[in-house]
């Protein structure tokens, strides 16, 4: 439902956190977050609202992390629970992923990992792509490209943002059939939804296309699509009202 990742200087999980809540008007059921620091993932999830996920993160704090992302959930796939919430990850917890829409193969692929010994731990349609990242990065390339080979796999719509543990300074989105929005400040970058999320600290924003992978880091975005061919990246001002 609402996304949000970060990559820069100041705190990922605050500013994640604050992302979150300006989407909240969207509704949903459950909240998560996932930041990288020293080199791991650690992550947060509670069925509810953000204010669960807060009380959590007060009784077991986070480090704040270089790079980070979150999700409000409104569940198609599997109850609105804690396990079911997002961020999800791959078994080796390297790899953690937000997704908004249907992956609509996903029972296809969620056999083929079986069969392959992985093990899912939620009842989404979204964990098969951690663990197909997961798979995929192991191969080589980077995190961008694994993104790209792993979308030209999935069937639907779909939002989604990931990092990996071993690639710390990247965050990756992708997106088909439903949005996603990256802004571009001095030093860091974000992902989001809706440019709502990080207004507040950058107006510089360009529109993901249908079926592109962007790849966002401290000194900039590239932009490709599924295929790797690669994107123009043209920011535009964002000049509405942001108080609301
Ligand atoms: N289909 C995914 C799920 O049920 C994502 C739902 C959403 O867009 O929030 O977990």
């Amino acid at each position: 439902c609402g996304i949000v990742g970060y990559v820069g200087p100041q705190s990922a999980l605050d500013v994640v956190i604050a992302g979150l809540k300006r989407l909240e008007y969207r509704g949903y059921d459950s909240a998560g977050v996932a930041v990288l620091a020293d080199g791991a993932l650690a992550t947060a999830k509670r069925a509810g609202k953000l204010v669960n996920l807060d009380k959590a993160l007060a009784e077991a704090p986070l480090p704040t992390g270089s790079a980070g992302l979150g999700h409000t959930r409104w569940a198609t796939h599997g109850a609105p629970n804690d396990t079911n919430a997002h961020p999800h990850l791959d078994n080796a917890g390297r790899v953690a992923v937000v997704h908004n829409g249907i992956i609509e193969n996903f029972a296809a692929l969620r056999a083929e990992l079986a069969g392959r010994g992985h093990a899912l731990a939620s009842e989404t349609d979204t964990e098969v792509v951690a663990h197909l990242l997961a798979e995929e990065f192991a191969g080589g390339g980077g995190l961008a490209e694994a993104m790209r080979r792993v979308c030209r796999r999935l069937q639907g719509a779909f939002t989604l943002v990931a990092v990996h543990a071993d690639e710390p300074g990247t965050v990756v989105g992708a997106r088909r059939n439903s949005p996603l929005v990256v802004g571009v400040g001095e030093g860091e970058a974000f992902l989001a939804s809706d440019v709502a999320a990080f207004i507040a600290h950058t107006r510089d924003a360009l529109e993901l296309g249908q079926d592109q992978v962007v790849e966002a880091r401290r000194d900039g975005v590239t932009v490709t699509g599924f295929d790797g061919t690669p994107a123009e990246v043209r920011t535009y001002r964002v000049d509405w009202d942001a108080s609301a």
